[in-house]
């Protein structure tokens, strides 16, 4: 396995694995990398012969106050895991090699980014859009991997990739979880022993959710109240949202009809954490 941090090595790497007749595959992540990523990678790996990881903690996607300087870097560790799971090559640029001037171009997905997330981080997907367009002109995937886990990021990247008819594929893979249902996630490091334990109510309010939705109910106020009764059962927790968005437009349902996705953020002590599930209701 190869790793570098230029963009010139990287295009001369991928320039020659196409001329092999190899299909690229690109894992975008922030690095501190766990099971969640991991998956990616071997989904990666089933589909293309030359699996690409970028590791680039983006300061574009970062609001003021966020956690950009505290994130976890541990970079050998990182490396060591990409090769174990079969990545041909990583990819990690500095934030000058990525940004070496002002950036004054910026993709922008309207609509959708101003859902949910968007709603308290502003700017936030333009940077990711921003950094996913940088990260394809430079990789050139056959076919870019993304988790389900940031629902509201994969379904941006898709409509952004179908917008601007970029030509790759993007896959959405399952969010991982632990035993006790909580989404995998970098900033669950951020949790003490005690937040960690509370930080398992996310899921089971969300199951929660899924339960009434299965089992009939149509009102998603009603569904969203119950969802936040759970949650509260933790004081700490702080709810930023919770909502039952359709899959495609993130725009909220007041009545559930067909497949419905419930989305949640809370901050609880240091961490902001996300979760979502996909449910379906069965009524069309
Ligand atoms: P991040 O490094 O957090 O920016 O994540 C990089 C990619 O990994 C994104 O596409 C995330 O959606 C995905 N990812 C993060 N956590 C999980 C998880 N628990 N399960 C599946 N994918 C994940």
């Amino acid at each position: 396995m190869r790793v570098t941090g230029k963009i010139d090595e990287i295009r001369q790497w991928t320039a020659q694995a196409r001329a092999e007749g190899k299909h690229i595959g690109l894992v975008p992540t922030m690095g501190a990398l766990h099971v969640g990523h991991v998956a990616l990678i071997e989904a990666a790996r089933r589909r293309c012969e030359f699996v690409v990881v970028s590791l680039f903690v983006n300061p574009t996607q970062f609001g003021p106050g966020e956690d950009f300087e505290n994130y976890p870097r541990p970079f050998e560790q990182d490396v060591a895991i990409c090769e174990r799971h079969g990545a041909a090559v990583v990819f990690a640029p500095s934030p000058s090699e990525m940004y070496p001037r002002e950036n004054l171009t910026w993709v922008s997905v309207s609509g959708i980014t101003e859902h949910l997330c968007g709603r308290s981080r502003p700017n936030h997907f333009r940077g990711v859009t921003t950094v996913c367009t940088k990260l394809f002109n430079i990789v050139g995937p056959d076919v870019a991997f993304f988790g389900h886990k940031d629902a509201q990021q994969a379904a941006v990247i898709r409509r952004m990739v179908a917008d601007l008819n970029m030509p790759l594929e993007i896959v959405v893979c399952p969010t991982v979880r632990q035993g006790d249902g909580l989404a995998v996630s970098s900033r669950n490091q951020y949790l003490s022993e005690r937040q960690r334990e509370d930080a398992t109510v996310i899921y089971l309010a969300l199951q929660a959710g899924r339960q009434m939705v299965e089992s009939g109910a149509t009102d998603a106020r009603q569904v969203r109240a119950r969802i936040e009764a759970v949650m509260g059962r933790v004081p700490a927790m702080q709810i930023e949202y919770v909502s039952l968005v359709d899959p495609e437009t993130l725009e909220d349902v007041e009545r559930i009809t067909g497949a419905v996705l419930i989305a949640v953020a809370a901050r609880l002590g240091p961490a902001r954490l996300i979760d979502n599930i996909m449910v379906d209701s069965g009524k069309r």
